[in-house]
């Protein structure tokens, strides 16, 4: 078995939900006591949080690519980044390290075109939903359509991920905003939405609409764990 390497912390909540899935998906693979082999670096979100509001992102970059290096000297054989956002600074983390990244918005196209999604709808942080790291990715590489929440939507979707998802904050009030937006999105022509921010499926599950959700996080972690119990790391 491969060692699964994880850049955690932003935020833990999220982190947390990636360790189980990790633990729960290999243990359905080799069954018993098998669990994941893990190489995690769990950094203090205040001090990337801050960078992030600030702009600073080639600080963040350089704080990600010594956790990086780190996640890679603990004995990973590849490296997951447990946040969408934080992708910005993928192509900088992976100049850093000799292990391949497993990008999440990869993943997360690979699923959407295997289930013949040819346009989805977009929910993150106004980071990943307004630049183009992340959705030009999936249109590009990929040939999906991805639209995006009108401006005060997408102000909406931000604040309840800083001012509540990240802080283990779950409220029914912002579930309700987030549905109407899946709503809209949907009424926009969007066939699925892709929930591109680690902690959203903490709020909105799949239980709570019709339209198809695409858990980022989920996807994510089955990746892992399909390429660390298969033979070859691609
Ligand atoms: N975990 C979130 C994401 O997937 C947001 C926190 C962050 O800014 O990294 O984008």
């Amino acid at each position: 078995m491969k060692t699964i390497g994880l850049l955690g912390g932003m935020s833990w909540e999220s982190t947390a939900t990636y360790y189980k899935e990790i633990n729960q998906g290999v243990k359905e693979i080799l069954g018993g006591l098998h669990s994941a082999k893990i190489s995690l670096y769990s950094v203090d979100f205040d001090e990337i949080e801050k960078l992030q509001h600030r702009g600073s992102w080639n600080e963040t970059a350089k704080i990600l690519s010594r956790a990086a290096q780190s996640v890679e000297a603990g004995g990973a054989d590849f490296l997951l980044i447990c946040t969408n956002t934080m992708h910005k600074v993928a192509e900088e983390i992976q100049a850093s390290i000799s292990i391949p990244l497993v990008h999440i918005a990869d993943a997360t196209a690979e699923k959407l075109i295997s289930d013949g999604i040819k346009r989805a709808g977009l929910l993150g942080t106004k980071f990943t939903m307004e630049q183009g790291f992340y959705k030009n990715r999936v249109s590009e590489k990929y040939g999906i359509d991805i639209i995006v929440p009108n401006q005060q939507d997408q102000e909406i979707i931000h604040s309840i991920i800083y001012n509540e998802l990240c802080l283990g904050k779950i409220n029914a009030s912002s579930r309700t905003k987030y549905l109407e937006i899946v709503g809209k999105l949907f009424s926009q022509g969007a066939e699925a939405i892709v929930l591109g921010c680690t902690e959203i499926a903490l709020l909105v599950q799949q239980q709570h609409t019709n339209v198809p959700l695409y858990d980022t996080t989920q996807i994510h972690a089955a990746k892992a764990v399909k390429l660390a119990t298969c033979k070859n790391v691609s």
